[in-house]
This record gives C-alpha cells, structure tokens and sequence, in this order.
C-alpha cells in the first residue's frame, strides 16, 4: 500500500448509455428529453436537454451550439411554446445552443448567474483552459436559491448547488418532486471540480444540501435518471471524503502533484489524467487551515505546480 491507500468504497454507477440522438423520448408525463450529438469522454453519450410541459414548455440546458441539435429541439416542441429556458451552469456543452433557441422561440432565459471569473489567490493567477466555459452568457433573469418559476403546467425551485462550477443551480420540478440536477450529481460518474472555477468544499455542502431536500428522482444533463438518489448522494459523499484523507496521506509523501496523482490514479488516459490532476488540486486547496502541517504542505505542493505548468 502506497502512502496509506485504502481499497475504494465502491459507488455505483449507471453506465448504461442512453441512446437515440435528436429523438424526443418522453421520460414522465410532463418530461420529455432529446440527447444531444456531442458524445465524448467529458460529456458521456452526449448533453441531455430536458423539455417540460405540455402547450406550454420550459427546455432546462439547450445544449452544445450545434444546428442539428437545435433542429432536433425545435421538432420535439412542435406546436408548443416555449416560454422559457433554464440554465443549470456557463459550460458550453449546456448554453451553446442558447442564442440560437431564443432567437427561434422568443424565451426568457433564466437561471444560474453568468460566469463570474477567477478569483483563487493561492493558484497565483493560473487556471486551466477555459474553452468551455461560456463567457457570453447573459439571462434575462438569475435566480437565487429558492427563488420560483410557476406556470399553469409547472413549477420551478431553484437550488444552489456550487462546486461544480460557483454559479451551478439545479431546478426542483414540484409536480414530480424532482431534480434537474445539471453537472451536480450526474449517476454515470462523479463530476468534475475542476479549481479556481470548481471548488471541493463547496461541491461536498452542496452535495449534503441535497440530502435534506424532498426529491426522489434526479434528472441529470448528461445519462439516465437517477432513480435512489439519497443513497447515491451518500455514495459520492463518503466517495469524496475517502478521496481528501487520500489525498492529504499522499501530500506528505509525495513530492509532486503528479506524484500523487499517479499513486491515486493509476493507467489514465491522458484526457482523464487531466481531469485527476484538477481533482486532486481541488482536494489539496479543500485542506482545512486548522490542520496545520497538512494545510502548509497542500500549499507547497500547489505553489510548486504552479510555477511548473
Ligand atoms: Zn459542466
């Protein structure tokens, strides 16, 4: 065992792949979803855009800026209004398509506050490519948490839910006590915290919010539903904390960041090596300052990197 790691405590994905591109399948009586054609190792099999209502319709994430998926979502609306678009986060897999809806349908756009910048001094400026985040994105409204969106068909909570990104917002659906739980909690994968724009500590507060909260089912933007919510939000709960006592063991023996990520991830591809190395920063920059030696190391080892890359 290398610098103390424990077996994982397995958490259980769905890897079923949902399939059938540009089609509207209805999910429920009021939600329906057409999966975009942007399949990837960062996206799964693609952005789920989800449409809600019957004559009247909210499309929570248009998805990626992409003329077949925006073709495919104009089909799916048929006679219907779309009154309204609801933004989870400013990653443009999400808000891509978002112009070209709003200027085929006349919605409001609404939800989760534009991107906000970068503002994590201990990373001395550094962050990492930002070719998806959308820096355009501009609502008609932002929503605060608990703030609502009723219609006669539906209605709308927002939840604040940072970590992911800081603006994240997910969106309760009363008439089904259920979530749109965006990049938050996604049931194919952890998502990724990927610092100064992603932030640990807040994604695991987030994370615990929702366990207070009433929901029962979870629709997430990219795979399939997620059906035992409470139980997987515990899952990635202790899945998290299990990765930060890790994380905190390998810094005082590892002498690099790569070190670390080496030891914690074993044979990644490299796009998912990347996505590990952003991991483990946001664990290192989540050591609390009260834990004195570890704190000093975490900043160490970040400062390190920082002047490396
Ligand atoms: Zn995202």
């Amino acid at each position: 065992m290398v610098c103390g790691v424990k077996p994982e405590r397995p958490v259980m994905f769905d890897t079923r792949r949902p399939a059938g591109v540009g089609e509207r399948v209805g999910l429920s009586p009021l939600v329906a979803r057409v999966l975009a054609p942007n399949a990837g190792a960062m996206t799964f099999s693609g952005t789920v855009t989800y449409l809600v209502g019957h004559r009247q319709l909210a499309i929570i994430d248009p998805g990626p800026d992409d003329p077949a998926h925006v073709d495919a979502l104009l089909r799916a609306v048929g006679n219907a209004r779309v009154s309204h678009i609801l933004v989870t986060h400013t990653h443009l897999d999400h808000t891509g398509a978002v112009a070209a809806l709003v200027s085929a349908t006349g919605a409001k756009v609404i939800g989760c506050a534009p991107h906000a910048g970068f503002n994590q001094p201990v990373l001395g400026g550094w962050h990492p490519p930002d070719s998806h985040i959308d820096h355009l994105y501009r609502p008609d409204e932002i929503m605060a948490d608990g703030g609502r969106l009723e219609t006669a068909e539906w209605s709308f909570e927002a939840v604040s839910t940072p970590g992911h990104t800081r603006n994240h917002m997910c969106f309760a659906l009363a008439q089904e006590q259920a979530l749109f739980s965006g990049d938050h909690v996604m049931g194919w994968a952890t998502t990724t915290v990927s610092p100064p724009e992603g932030d640990m500590a807040a994604y695991r507060a987030s994370l615990a919010g929702l366990l207070q909260r009433p929901e029962r089912l979870y629709y997430p933007a990219h795979g399939h539903p997620v059906s035992e919510p409470v139980a997987y939000v515990e899952a990635l709960l202790a899945h998290r904390q299990q990765r930060q006592e890790q994380v905190e063991e390998c810094a005082m023996h590892q002498a690099t960041i790569e070190g670390i990520v080496d030891t914690l991830y074993p044979s990644l591809e490299p796009l998912l090596r990347r996505a590990a190395m952003v991991t483990v920063l946001a664990h290192l920059l989540n050591v609390p300052q009260d834990d004195h030696e570890v704190h000093a190391r975490a900043v160490q080892l970040i400062r390190d990197w920082v002047e490396s890359v």
